[in-house]
Protein backbone atom coordinates (compact mmCIF):
# COMPACT_ATOMS: atom_id res chain seq x y z
CA UNK A 1 0.00 0.00 0.00
CA UNK A 2 1.36 3.75 -0.63
CA UNK A 3 0.85 6.42 2.11
CA UNK A 4 -0.39 9.89 1.26
CA UNK A 5 2.72 11.85 -0.04
CA UNK A 6 2.69 14.32 3.10
CA UNK A 7 2.87 11.16 5.39
CA UNK A 8 5.27 8.87 3.50
CA UNK A 9 8.47 10.41 5.69
CA UNK A 10 6.99 9.24 8.97
CA UNK A 11 6.26 5.53 7.67
CA UNK A 12 9.41 2.64 7.67
CA UNK A 13 8.72 -0.44 5.93
CA UNK A 14 9.97 -3.91 7.29
CA UNK A 15 11.53 -2.11 10.47
CA UNK A 16 12.92 -4.76 12.60
CA UNK A 17 10.83 -5.01 16.01
CA UNK A 18 13.42 -7.18 18.21
CA UNK A 19 15.48 -4.54 19.17
CA UNK A 20 12.26 -2.71 20.20
CA UNK A 21 10.74 -5.63 22.59
CA UNK A 22 11.88 -6.46 26.21
CA UNK A 23 12.81 -10.49 24.95
CA UNK A 24 14.24 -9.14 21.66
CA UNK A 25 13.07 -11.93 19.33
CA UNK A 26 10.55 -11.88 16.51
CA UNK A 27 10.42 -10.54 12.93
CA UNK A 28 9.89 -7.14 11.49
CA UNK A 29 6.62 -5.22 11.17
CA UNK A 30 5.60 -4.44 7.76
CA UNK A 31 5.16 -0.44 8.44
CA UNK A 32 6.59 1.33 11.35
CA UNK A 33 5.50 4.45 12.46
CA UNK A 34 6.51 7.43 14.75
CA UNK A 35 3.90 9.90 14.59
CA UNK A 36 4.96 13.52 16.17
CA UNK A 37 1.68 14.45 17.54
CA UNK A 38 -2.31 13.65 17.72
CA UNK A 39 -2.81 14.90 14.37
CA UNK A 40 -0.54 12.80 12.84
CA UNK A 41 -1.59 10.34 14.05
CA UNK A 42 -5.39 10.68 13.52
CA UNK A 43 -3.98 10.78 9.57
CA UNK A 44 -2.10 7.44 10.09
CA UNK A 45 -5.03 5.76 11.62
CA UNK A 46 -7.42 6.73 8.87
CA UNK A 47 -5.09 5.94 6.23
CA UNK A 48 -4.50 2.72 7.52
CA UNK A 49 -8.16 2.15 8.39
CA UNK A 50 -9.02 3.22 4.54
CA UNK A 51 -6.21 0.83 3.37
CA UNK A 52 -7.82 -2.21 5.57
CA UNK A 53 -4.07 -2.60 7.58
CA UNK A 54 -3.92 -3.92 10.85
CA UNK A 55 -2.63 -1.58 13.71
CA UNK A 56 -0.85 -2.20 16.54
CA UNK A 57 0.37 0.80 19.39
CA UNK A 58 3.72 -0.63 20.79
CA UNK A 59 4.59 0.85 23.97
CA UNK A 60 7.80 -0.29 26.02
CA UNK A 61 6.99 -3.92 24.40
CA UNK A 62 7.66 -5.44 27.79
CA UNK A 63 4.67 -7.64 27.53
CA UNK A 64 4.47 -8.25 23.56
CA UNK A 65 5.99 -11.10 21.97
CA UNK A 66 6.24 -10.81 18.21
CA UNK A 67 6.08 -14.17 15.62
CA UNK A 68 9.22 -14.99 14.05
CA UNK A 69 7.53 -13.78 10.62
CA UNK A 70 6.53 -10.50 12.55
CA UNK A 71 3.47 -8.05 11.94
CA UNK A 72 1.82 -7.76 8.85
CA UNK A 73 0.62 -4.28 9.21
CA UNK A 74 0.98 -1.30 11.10
CA UNK A 75 3.28 -0.46 14.42
CA UNK A 76 2.50 3.00 15.77
CA UNK A 77 4.90 3.95 18.11
CA UNK A 78 3.82 6.94 20.47
CA UNK A 79 7.49 7.70 22.20
CA UNK A 80 7.32 11.31 20.77
CA UNK A 81 7.19 14.36 23.44
CA UNK A 82 3.96 15.21 22.55
CA UNK A 83 2.26 11.75 23.62
CA UNK A 84 4.18 11.23 26.03
CA UNK A 85 3.51 14.37 28.49
CA UNK A 86 2.77 14.23 32.36
CA UNK A 87 1.21 17.15 34.43
CA UNK A 88 0.01 17.36 37.50
CA UNK A 89 -3.61 19.26 38.16
CA UNK A 90 -4.95 19.51 41.99
CA UNK A 91 -5.52 15.61 42.51
CA UNK A 92 -5.67 14.87 38.64
CA UNK A 93 -2.41 13.13 36.90
CA UNK A 94 -3.04 13.19 33.40
CA UNK A 95 -0.18 10.99 30.88
CA UNK A 96 0.31 11.14 27.55
CA UNK A 97 -0.09 6.97 26.27
CA UNK A 98 3.66 6.97 25.96
CA UNK A 99 5.21 8.47 29.35
CA UNK A 100 7.09 5.62 30.99
CA UNK A 101 4.65 4.49 33.60
CA UNK A 102 8.22 4.52 36.39
CA UNK A 103 7.84 8.41 35.31
CA UNK A 104 4.26 8.78 35.95
CA UNK A 105 4.29 7.21 39.27
CA UNK A 106 7.81 9.25 40.74
CA UNK A 107 5.73 12.13 39.70
CA UNK A 108 2.82 11.50 40.93
CA UNK A 109 4.15 10.50 44.62
CA UNK A 110 7.09 13.31 44.80
CA UNK A 111 3.60 15.75 44.32
CA UNK A 112 2.14 13.62 47.05
CA UNK A 113 -0.46 11.72 45.28
CA UNK A 114 -1.44 8.39 46.27
CA UNK A 115 -2.77 6.16 44.46
CA UNK A 116 -0.02 4.92 41.73
CA UNK A 117 2.83 4.14 44.04
CA UNK A 118 2.04 -0.04 44.24
CA UNK A 119 2.85 0.19 39.89
CA UNK A 120 6.71 0.61 41.11
CA UNK A 121 9.16 -0.92 39.07
CA UNK A 122 6.49 -2.25 36.63
CA UNK A 123 8.17 -1.78 33.10
CA UNK A 124 6.94 0.08 30.13
CA UNK A 125 4.07 2.63 29.46
CA UNK A 126 1.09 4.48 30.80
CA UNK A 127 -0.85 3.94 27.85
CA UNK A 128 0.54 -0.50 27.79
CA UNK A 129 0.02 -0.21 31.57
CA UNK A 130 -3.82 0.37 30.69
CA UNK A 131 -4.26 -1.17 27.85
CA UNK A 132 -3.73 -4.71 29.84
CA UNK A 133 -5.00 -2.89 33.38
CA UNK A 134 -1.66 -3.82 35.30
CA UNK A 135 -2.18 -4.33 38.68
CA UNK A 136 0.69 -5.48 41.48
CA UNK A 137 -0.28 -6.70 45.11
CA UNK A 138 -3.83 -6.86 44.25
CA UNK A 139 -4.33 -3.50 43.42
CA UNK A 140 -4.76 -2.25 39.68
CA UNK A 141 -3.88 0.64 37.32
CA UNK A 142 -8.02 0.83 36.56
CA UNK A 143 -9.32 1.43 40.03
CA UNK A 144 -7.84 5.31 39.73
CA UNK A 145 -8.26 5.98 36.20
CA UNK A 146 -11.40 9.12 35.34
CA UNK A 147 -11.13 9.32 31.99
CA UNK A 148 -9.16 7.84 28.54
CA UNK A 149 -8.81 9.48 25.67
CA UNK A 150 -8.47 7.03 22.92
CA UNK A 151 -8.01 7.05 19.39
CA UNK A 152 -10.38 4.78 17.04
CA UNK A 153 -9.34 2.75 13.93
CA UNK A 154 -10.68 5.84 11.56
CA UNK A 155 -8.59 7.73 13.47
CA UNK A 156 -11.47 9.74 15.60
CA UNK A 157 -11.04 10.42 19.07
CA UNK A 158 -13.44 10.45 22.16
CA UNK A 159 -13.15 10.37 25.93
CA UNK A 160 -14.02 7.39 27.73
CA UNK A 161 -15.35 7.14 31.37
CA UNK A 162 -13.46 4.70 33.62
CA UNK A 163 -16.43 2.43 33.48
CA UNK A 164 -17.10 2.54 29.65
CA UNK A 165 -13.08 0.47 29.82
CA UNK A 166 -14.56 -2.12 30.87
CA UNK A 167 -11.57 -2.89 33.74
CA UNK A 168 -11.40 -6.32 34.95
CA UNK A 169 -8.30 -8.72 36.29
CA UNK A 170 -5.68 -7.56 33.92
CA UNK A 171 -7.63 -6.62 31.12
CA UNK A 172 -9.84 -4.08 29.39
CA UNK A 173 -12.40 -3.86 26.77
CA UNK A 174 -10.66 -0.91 25.34
CA UNK A 175 -9.15 -3.38 22.72
CA UNK A 176 -8.53 -2.28 18.81
CA UNK A 177 -8.47 1.25 20.37
CA UNK A 178 -5.21 3.68 20.69
CA UNK A 179 -4.89 4.85 24.04
CA UNK A 180 -3.69 8.23 23.86
CA UNK A 181 -4.09 10.04 26.89
CA UNK A 182 -5.00 9.33 30.70
CA UNK A 183 -6.47 11.60 33.71
CA UNK A 184 -6.02 9.87 37.19
CA UNK A 185 -7.55 10.77 40.26
CA UNK A 186 -5.26 10.53 42.77
CA UNK A 187 -5.22 10.96 46.66
CA UNK A 188 -3.46 13.95 48.60
CA UNK A 189 -0.94 12.08 50.75
CA UNK A 190 2.67 13.23 52.96
CA UNK A 191 5.32 12.89 50.77
CA UNK A 192 7.58 11.38 52.49
CA UNK A 193 5.57 9.04 53.80
CA UNK A 194 4.72 7.81 50.19
CA UNK A 195 7.90 7.70 49.33
CA UNK A 196 9.39 5.30 51.54
CA UNK A 197 6.08 3.48 50.87
CA UNK A 198 7.49 3.53 47.28
CA UNK A 199 10.97 2.69 48.32
CA UNK A 200 10.19 -0.33 50.36
CA UNK A 201 7.70 -1.90 47.24
CA UNK A 202 10.55 -1.23 45.02
CA UNK A 203 13.05 -3.08 46.65
CA UNK A 204 10.82 -5.65 47.51
CA UNK A 205 9.96 -6.35 43.62
CA UNK A 206 13.48 -6.59 42.73
CA UNK A 207 13.90 -9.26 45.13
CA UNK A 208 11.15 -10.88 43.60
CA UNK A 209 12.83 -10.85 39.60
CA UNK A 210 15.07 -12.76 37.92
CA UNK A 211 18.57 -11.04 38.83
CA UNK A 212 20.87 -9.75 35.62
CA UNK A 213 18.05 -11.33 33.37
CA UNK A 214 17.32 -8.47 30.67
CA UNK A 215 14.90 -10.76 27.63
CA UNK A 216 12.30 -11.56 30.28
CA UNK A 217 8.18 -11.48 30.30
CA UNK A 218 5.53 -12.08 32.56
CA UNK A 219 3.50 -14.01 30.19
CA UNK A 220 1.18 -15.64 32.87
CA UNK A 221 -2.29 -13.98 34.97
CA UNK A 222 -2.37 -14.85 38.25
CA UNK A 223 -5.39 -17.23 38.46
CA UNK A 224 -8.02 -16.64 40.86
CA UNK A 225 -7.02 -16.25 44.36
CA UNK A 226 -3.14 -17.78 43.42
CA UNK A 227 -0.04 -16.37 42.29
CA UNK A 228 1.34 -17.64 39.18
CA UNK A 229 4.65 -18.08 40.40
CA UNK A 230 3.10 -20.82 43.71
CA UNK A 231 0.86 -22.48 40.64
CA UNK A 232 3.77 -23.14 38.21
CA UNK A 233 6.14 -23.97 41.58
CA UNK A 234 3.53 -26.35 42.71
CA UNK A 235 3.24 -27.92 39.18
CA UNK A 236 7.05 -28.94 39.26
CA UNK A 237 7.60 -26.50 36.15
CA UNK A 238 10.12 -24.06 38.04
CA UNK A 239 12.82 -23.87 35.22
CA UNK A 240 11.57 -26.24 32.21
CA UNK A 241 13.15 -25.32 29.13
CA UNK A 242 12.08 -25.77 25.69
CA UNK A 243 15.53 -24.88 23.60
CA UNK A 244 16.58 -21.95 24.27
CA UNK A 245 13.87 -20.33 26.51
CA UNK A 246 12.83 -21.40 30.12
CA UNK A 247 10.56 -20.53 33.26
CA UNK A 248 13.55 -18.64 35.65
CA UNK A 249 13.84 -21.58 38.25
CA UNK A 250 13.58 -19.50 41.32
CA UNK A 251 11.05 -17.13 40.03
CA UNK A 252 8.66 -19.13 37.53
CA UNK A 253 6.52 -17.15 36.77
CA UNK A 254 8.74 -14.90 34.85
CA UNK A 255 10.15 -16.40 31.01
CA UNK A 256 13.49 -15.71 30.51
CA UNK A 257 14.92 -16.28 26.31
CA UNK A 258 18.79 -17.24 26.38
CA UNK A 259 21.20 -16.58 23.40
CA UNK A 260 19.95 -18.22 20.88
CA UNK A 261 15.94 -17.99 21.60
CA UNK A 262 13.48 -17.76 19.33
CA UNK A 263 9.57 -17.16 19.26
CA UNK A 264 8.65 -20.67 18.25
CA UNK A 265 10.29 -21.86 21.45
CA UNK A 266 8.66 -19.19 23.46
CA UNK A 267 5.27 -19.91 22.30
CA UNK A 268 6.05 -23.81 22.54
CA UNK A 269 6.92 -23.61 26.27
CA UNK A 270 3.79 -21.33 26.88
CA UNK A 271 1.67 -24.61 25.32
CA UNK A 272 3.74 -26.71 27.40
CA UNK A 273 3.19 -24.58 30.81
CA UNK A 274 -0.47 -24.05 30.02
CA UNK A 275 -1.21 -27.94 29.29
CA UNK A 276 1.03 -29.35 32.31
CA UNK A 277 -1.28 -26.75 34.34
CA UNK A 278 -4.63 -28.23 33.03
CA UNK A 279 -3.80 -31.76 33.32
CA UNK A 280 -2.24 -31.23 36.60
CA UNK A 281 -4.62 -28.67 38.71
CA UNK A 282 -7.79 -28.52 36.14
CA UNK A 283 -7.27 -24.83 35.92
CA UNK A 284 -6.95 -22.54 32.33
CA UNK A 285 -3.23 -20.73 32.73
CA UNK A 286 -4.57 -17.68 30.87
CA UNK A 287 -1.66 -15.55 29.07
CA UNK A 288 -1.02 -11.75 30.14
CA UNK A 289 1.72 -11.83 27.22
CA UNK A 290 0.37 -10.29 23.91
CA UNK A 291 1.51 -12.59 20.97
CA UNK A 292 1.58 -10.21 17.52
C1 LIG B 1 10.11 -7.76 34.39
C2 LIG B 1 8.64 -7.58 34.16
C3 LIG B 1 7.80 -7.34 35.24
C4 LIG B 1 6.43 -7.16 35.03
N1 LIG B 1 5.62 -6.96 36.10
C5 LIG B 1 4.30 -6.75 35.92
C6 LIG B 1 3.43 -6.54 37.04
O1 LIG B 1 3.82 -6.55 38.19
N2 LIG B 1 2.12 -6.31 36.78
C7 LIG B 1 1.62 -6.29 35.50
O2 LIG B 1 0.41 -6.06 35.34
N3 LIG B 1 2.40 -6.51 34.45
C8 LIG B 1 3.73 -6.74 34.62
N4 LIG B 1 4.54 -6.97 33.54
C9 LIG B 1 3.98 -6.98 32.19
C10 LIG B 1 4.12 -5.60 31.47
O3 LIG B 1 5.21 -4.88 31.95
C11 LIG B 1 2.88 -4.76 31.63
O4 LIG B 1 1.82 -5.43 31.02
C12 LIG B 1 3.03 -3.35 31.03
O5 LIG B 1 1.97 -2.56 31.49
C13 LIG B 1 3.10 -3.34 29.51
O6 LIG B 1 3.38 -2.01 29.08
P1 LIG B 1 4.18 -1.71 27.74
O7 LIG B 1 4.17 -0.25 27.51
O8 LIG B 1 5.52 -2.34 27.77
O9 LIG B 1 3.25 -2.41 26.67
P2 LIG B 1 3.68 -3.20 25.37
O10 LIG B 1 4.40 -4.43 25.76
O11 LIG B 1 4.35 -2.30 24.41
O12 LIG B 1 2.25 -3.59 24.79
C14 LIG B 1 1.43 -4.52 25.46
C15 LIG B 1 0.04 -4.51 24.78
O13 LIG B 1 -0.56 -3.23 25.00
C16 LIG B 1 -0.85 -2.62 23.75
N5 LIG B 1 -0.57 -1.17 23.89
C17 LIG B 1 0.55 -0.59 24.38
N6 LIG B 1 0.40 0.75 24.37
C18 LIG B 1 -0.82 1.00 23.85
C19 LIG B 1 -1.55 2.19 23.56
N7 LIG B 1 -1.08 3.41 23.82
N8 LIG B 1 -2.77 2.06 23.00
C20 LIG B 1 -3.29 0.84 22.71
N9 LIG B 1 -2.65 -0.32 22.96
C21 LIG B 1 -1.43 -0.23 23.53
C22 LIG B 1 0.06 -3.26 22.73
O14 LIG B 1 -0.51 -3.18 21.43
C23 LIG B 1 0.13 -4.68 23.26
O15 LIG B 1 -0.99 -5.41 22.84
C24 LIG B 1 5.91 -7.20 33.71
C25 LIG B 1 6.76 -7.44 32.63
C26 LIG B 1 8.11 -7.65 32.84
C27 LIG B 1 9.00 -7.89 31.67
Amino acid sequence: MSFPADLDHLVRTDEPLAPLVWLGIGGPARYFAEPVDRVELARIYEAAHSAGLAVRVLGGGSNVLVREAGFDGLVISLSAAATSELSIDENRLTAGAGAKLSHAVIKSVGAGLGGLEHLVGIPGTVGGAVMGNASNGGRDIGSVVDTITVVESDGCTRTLSQQEAGFSHRKTSLLGLGVLETTFVLEARDVSALTKRMQKLWISRNSSRPSEQRRIAMPFVDPDGMPAKDLLQSCGLAGVREGDVSLDAAHPHYLIAHDGATSDQCLRLIERVREQVTLQTGIDLQLNLQIW
